[in-house]
């Protein structure tokens, strides 16, 4: 393994989790909700947990390299909720983030967010790997493990704790964001509070296996993703960062082996899905050298037929990226013809169409694949896109106002509608779309700014005026709200 730097994090929180107020229902299991007792549970409401996380989330955005790829950001929250659906105590939606950093390391904090590091899927082999690390994350949520610890540590400034473990989650998503910067946000910090406790890890590694079980996933992934953990360790001079939060002692991955163990041994299908998804993440997201990508194709190219299609995927996206559209619809023809509802694949030929300018091709086969897989967003998303490449900007637009309806957080959909109605010179819709992709960065004066602007481009009291003047006042209130949790 190559190592990227010598840069050695010092340890860090990650998992924020929920402190909610309704009553902890006594359940006679092993898995009983932790007791929390009544102040953490007091002084942080249900309410400014979701708030929080979306206040974070908002930051994240603006601020590290969160993926936004239609077909990845799906593929990880369908493979969350599979997991989620098999959890206990769910408090609260949760939501999936891939961020694209080198770094392994994965967090859960306020409201059931989860954020994953694209190097999850570098250094996972399968799905049930990265589906343990995802379990465990989902069990420190579920098991209020950071209520606890604050309980123990911060019970008199909740919002000023939770604001600094926000302030580190912000650092640590962002590979840029360098030691100094991490070092002095630390600087006040004890290490007792920035670490799980080990019971808090042996019982996430516990709940979270059961999970992996429950979601038909295989329980010996937890065991064999700490072995590459701990492999990593003993490699290198860099730590995975991962371990600084979630340390990992000997012990750990013996138990998460025995416990694996106590599980009747099942034969878990390769998933397609995680294969291309890893294909995906790695040649397009990231800035991998590519001896390593070759490697990875070459040896999927001599593997299991589903890794071997893995293979001519991955293929197929190097060739788009560098344009060479005739060969990449080669490779990729033959996987469409065998498999033509495929979106991973309808997605790449997609790609290949508008290279080559085949506007008319990719929109038909785009609205029959719609047909069958009614509303999904990664074929919307291509279709609005080739509509602006066609320049068939009202299409265009008509669907993007439909899909940023049924996805108000979706950063992509709102670019796309700003640049069809600037294609369109229609500039008040122009700017109440950017206005859209500014709030959801949290840069919410920027976004009444050019909310305001577009009220003032259109007829007095007309239904655009009222739209965009009930949004500013959505905004302001919204960024009151907010301003308790600026620091
Ligand atoms: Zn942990």
């Amino acid at each position: 393994m190559k190592k990227t730097s010598t840069k050695s994090l010092i340890a860090i929180l990650v998992s924020l989790t929920l402190f909610s107020n309704s009553p902890a229902r006594s359940v006679p299991t092993e898995e009983s909700l932790p007791d929390i007792g009544t102040t953490a549970a007091s002084t942080l409401s249900t309410n400014q947990e979701i708030e929080m996380g979306d206040f974070y989330i908002r930051k994240i955005r603006a601020e590290a390299p969160l993926i936004y790829d239609p077909l990845l950001t799906q593929y990880i929250n369908k493979l969350g909720q599979k997991l989620v659906n098999h959890a206990d105590a769910v408090k609260t939606p949760f939501h999936f983030y891939i961020v694209n950093n080198p770094n392994i390391n994965a967090y859960a904090f306020f409201g059931g967010n989860v954020v994953l590091h694209s190097a999850l899927f570098r250094y996972s082999r399968n799905e049930s790997e990265l589906a343990s690390v995802m379990a465990h994350e989902i069990s420190h949520v579920t098991q209020r493990h950071l209520a606890r610890m604050m309980e123990d540590t911060q019970r008199k400034a909740p919002l000023a704790w939770a604001g600094t473990l926000g302030s580190i989650l912000l650092l640590m998503a962002n590979p840029q964001a360098g030691m100094a910067a991490l070092s002095g946000t630390l600087a006040g910090f004890s290490q007792g509070m920035i670490s799980f406790t080990r019971e808090n890890e042996q019982e996430a590694d516990r709940i979270g296996m059961r999970i992996l079980s429950r979601a038909g996933f295989d329980p010996y992934g937890m065991p064999s993703f700490m072995q590459t953990l701990s492999e990593q360790t003993l490699h290198n001079s860099e730590i995975p960062e991962i371990l600084y939060t979630h340390p990992l002692p000997d012990n750990r991955l013996a138990d998460a082996r025995n416990r694996a163990n106590q599980y009747p041994k099942k034969s878990i299908p390769e998933s397609q899905e995680y294969l291309l998804a890893r294909v995906r993440i790695l040649t397009i997201e990231s800035t991998l050298e590519s001896a390593y990508i070759n490697d990875l194709l070459n040896q999927y190219s001599h593997g299991t037929s589903k890794e071997q299609i893995a293979a001519s995927y991955g293929r197929t996206l190097l060739l788009t990226k560098k344009r060479k559209y005739t060969e990449a619809r080669e490779v990729l023809t033959p996987l469409l013809n065998k498999q033509p509802d495929n979106i991973w694949f309808i997605d790449a030929m997609t790609d290949i169409d508008i290279g080559q300018a085949r506007y008319e091709q990719a929109i038909i086969r785009l609205q029959q694949a719609l047909q069958k897989h009614k509303n999904n967003p990664v074929l919307q998303i291509n279709l609005a896109n080739v509509y602006i490449e066609a320049k068939q900007y009202p299409k265009a637009s008509q669907l993007l106002f439909q899909y940023t309806f049924s996805h108000p957080d979706n950063l992509t959909g709102w670019s796309l509608m700003a640049e069809a109605a600037s294609k369109q010179g229609k500039r008040n819709e122009e700017l109440a779309a950017y206005a859209e992709t500014m709030a959801l960065q949290g840069q919410f004066d920027l976004a009444i700014n050019y909310l305001s602007q577009a009220s003032a481009l259109v007829k007095l009291n007309s239904y655009d005026q009222a739209r965009y003047d009930a949004r500013i006042d959505q905004l302001r209130k919204l960024q009151q709200r907010y301003s308790q949790y600026k620091k």
